[in-house]
């Protein structure tokens, strides 16, 4: 996807702050943090949204989950909790058409 910001992250045309990577996953910071440990975990194929994950692409989704767990112990938040959430369309108000998961953590959430 040639207009994807995500896609353009995972390629290394964007700079981003990697914070986990593997054959199928790439986890990197947020540029607009939410909290005080806020990553971004995405599958390195486009796929746009939770509703465009299939029986193809899940493997993708299924790596996504246990790198959650890397990324957890990475920023030391596995023991203390986080938050995993992945926004869907318009009224999900995703901004980024490129499935993502963020992993907030760091402060008792609200
Ligand atoms: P969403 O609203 O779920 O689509 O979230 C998109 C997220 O991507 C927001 O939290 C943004 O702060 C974040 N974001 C946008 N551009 C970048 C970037 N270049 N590097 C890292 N995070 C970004
Ligand atoms: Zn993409």
């Amino acid at each position: 996807m040639e207009d994807c910001l995500f896609c353009k992250i995972i390629s290394g045309d964007i700079p981003a702050e990697k914070v986990y990577e593997d054959e199928y996953v790439l986890a990197f910071k947020d540029i607009n943090p939410s909290a005080p440990i806020h990553v971004l975990v995405v599958p390195k194929i486009h796929i746009q949204d939770v509703n465009n994950i299939n029986e193809e692409n899940v493997i993708y989704v299924s790596k996504i989950f246990e790198a959650i767990k890397e990324v957890a112990k990475i920023c030391n938040i596995y023991d203390t909790g986080y938050r995993v959430i992945s926004n869907c369309g318009k009224d999900g108000r995703q901004e980024v058409p490129h499935l993502h998961f963020h992993i907030l953590g760091g402060k008792k959430l609200s």
